[in-house]
């Protein structure tokens, strides 16, 4: 996916700044972050979205949750608690086209 942003950020054509990183995943901070802690964390397979998810790839989106736990504990907001949003598609919000899970942390969330 050439044109695609977030293939560039795990090529490194396009600098993060990163907070986490295996084989499959990718999680860097959120360059307009929304809350103290903001961290996107996405599949380095190219996945468009949510509703662009094919068989099998529940296995990566399972590990992305698995992830988040890990990354709440190393960076200390797992007791506090913390919020993910996918957004999907037009009416979803979605801007990027790369399947990418928002974390938010760091302050009591308002309710939406
Ligand atoms: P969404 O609206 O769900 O598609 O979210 C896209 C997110 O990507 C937004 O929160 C942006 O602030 C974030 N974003 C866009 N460009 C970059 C970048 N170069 N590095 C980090 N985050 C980015
Ligand atoms: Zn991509």
């Amino acid at each position: 996916m050439g044109d695609c942003l977030f293939c560039k950020i795990i090529k490194g054509e396009i600098p993060s700044t990163k907070v986490y990183e295996d084989e499959e995943i990718l999680a860097f901070n959120d360059i307009k972050p929304l809350a103290p802690i903001h961290i996107l964390v996405i599949p380095k397979k190219h996945i468009s979205s949510l509703a662009d998810m094919e068989n099998g790839d529940e296995v990566i989106v399972g590990k992305i949750y698995k992830v988040i736990n890990k990354i709440a504990e190393e960076k200390g907001f797992k007791k506090d608690g913390y919020r993910v949003i996918v957004n999907c598609g037009e009416n979803g919000g979605q801007e990027v086209m790369h399947l990418h899970f928002h974390v938010l942390a760091g302050k009591k969330l308002g309710n939406k």
